[in-house]
């Protein structure tokens, strides 16, 4: 993009966790000079989430980066196993968490949950993001202070450098920095609602079970939970809270059934989890993302993936209003669509009961308003047909020349015409088009005229 006389970059995105990794992906995908800004020299090796979801997926796979991330973990199903011991797990019985099984999401996705730890999965985004040439990731720099100009921001280092931006996204975090220099408060629960030990260990539990075939192990006798974090590398939340390494080496064991398991402690960390929601998602031209706006306790399993999908949907309306493709009211829509999702996952993981739901209703939530996935005759999915700009599907004897005015909208416009049945599962007759936009929320259906974009694009 072209340099402003005011300001160096686009967008500076504050935090190198899920949501500012996806909010850079997906800027460095429309071509907008980003820089990335981490305070951690280092990344975290701390696997904390363990499960991404069906939706987060698929922006995994629109990336490109699907089997990459899959190879992070085991081919298993987002539900919980209950069962006696690890060694007796065949007697167990299988518990919704809200999740699809991977039968249940290829009715309605061309790619399901994966059981991939939150640090592997990071590393594979940071390394895509080598590839995308406007995009820049430091490490080993904080921001202390955020101002917004009125025509542009202006971030100081903790060092007192002085970082210009069109654009800033905080995605710092729950104790977001960004959020505290532009005075946004935050409602909810700043008590612990959730406190517990994780304990991150190396323990041969895959052969013990024989197949890894669940994301999360709730063992009763000897009362814990398990949860695979790629490899040997296993999370442990014993239900009594242990933190000497050799009482969760003997619990372990005992979990197993095997007094003799090879087992080592990696970490032990006290957890103490807390939910909120931020006043306003946006002061001027400072934008928050992930836990630094929504914050959840670890219930339910949506934090990293509400984070991740906040930053791809802040990150594709500054895309827009950045290339002139749409008005700056675009960037309203932000809050607007994304308070709801985050209003609901933070009730969920303070509700004792949230990690246990039911899986249509939290599909729903997940993969949001975007169009019908329908299996194309290709083996593709109509979600693939989805371009960084405008995306038209048209029946079989949609307008062609009607549909050449579409094209002369700001955003560029791909038309794809599909076959009767494809056209039909989308609810579109022969001659109807449909409009998307690129997270494949649909703004428009037509029958025989040609659907125009709106500036909006709400
Ligand atoms: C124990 C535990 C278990 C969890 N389990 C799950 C789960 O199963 N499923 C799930 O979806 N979620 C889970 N979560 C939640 C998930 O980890 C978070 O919701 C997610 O990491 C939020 O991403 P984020 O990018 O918003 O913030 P973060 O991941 O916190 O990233 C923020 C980044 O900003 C950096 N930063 C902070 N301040 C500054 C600054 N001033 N300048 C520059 N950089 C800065 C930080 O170093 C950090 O890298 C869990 C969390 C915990 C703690």
């Amino acid at each position: 993009m072209r340099h402003h006389v005011h300001w160096k970059y686009d967008v500076l995105v504050v935090g190198g966790g899920a949501a500012g990794l996806a909010a850079a992906v997906t800027l460095g995908r429309h071509g907008i000079d980003t820089l990335v800004v981490e305070k951690r020299p280092a990344p975290s090796t701390w696997p904390r989430a363990t499960v991404i979801s069906t939706r987060a997926m698929e922006h995994v796979r629109a990336w490109g980066l699907e089997a990459e991330v899959r190879a992070e973990g085991p081919d298993a199903d987002v539900w919980l196993w209950e069962c006696a011991s690890l060694a007796s797990a065949d007697d167990g019985r299988a518990v919704a968490v809200g999740y699809p099984t991977r039968e249940q999401a290829a009715r309605v996705s061309p790619t399901a949950p994966a059981v991939v730890a939150q640090d592997r999965f990071e590393a594979v985004l940071r390394r895509h993001l080598t590839t995308l040439p406007t995009v820049r990731v430091v490490s080993g720099v904080e921001i202390a202070d955020v101002a917004s100009t009125g025509d542009g921001v202006v971030a100081t280092t903790a060092d007192g450098r002085t970082l210009r931006a069109r654009y800033l996204v905080g995605a710092d975090g729950a104790h977001s920095a960004v959020r505290r220099a532009v005075g946004i408060g935050v409602r909810g629960d700043e008590e612990g609602v959730l406190t517990g030990t994780h304990a991150v260990v190396r323990a041969p539990l895959a052969e013990v079970l024989g197949e890894v075939r669940f994301g999360l192990y709730w063992v009763t006798d000897t009362p814990g939970l398990y949860l695979p974090a790629g490899g040997d590398r296993w999370i442990v939340a014993p239900d009594e809270d242990l933190e000497d390494p050799d009482a969760i080496v003997a619990g372990v064991r005992r979990g197993a059934g095997d007094p003799h398991l090879d087992v080592r402690v990696e970490s032990v960390r006290r957890v103490r989890a807390a939910a909120h929601l931020a006043e306003s998602f946006r002061a001027g031209d400072v934008f928050l993302a992930g836990d630094a706006v929504h914050r959840v306790t670890p219930r339910g399993g949506t934090g990293m993936n509400t984070a991740l999908q906040s930053g791809v949907d802040l990150a594709w309306k500054l895309a827009w209003v950045l290339r002139g493709w749409a008005g700056p009211e675009l960037l309203d829509t932000y809050e607007a669509e994304r308070r709801p999702v985050a209003e609901h996952v933070v009730a969920r993981s303070t509700d004792p009961d949230g990690s246990r739901r039911d899986v249509a209703t939290e599909l729903a939530v997940d993969l949001g308003a975007r169009l019908p996935h329908v299996v194309l005759p290709d083996g593709s999915s109509t979600l693939d047909l989805l371009g960084p700009g405008w995306t038209v599907l048209a029946g079989p004897r949609a307008d062609a020349a009607g549909l050449a005015v579409v094209r002369s909208g700001s955003a560029p416009v791909a038309v794809h015409t599909l076959d009767t049945r494809a056209a039909r599962t989308l609810g579109l007759g022969a001659d109807g088009t449909l409009l998307a936009r690129p997270d494949g929320v649909p703004v428009a259906r037509c029958s025989g005229a040609v659907a125009t974009p709106r500036p909006a694009a709400a």
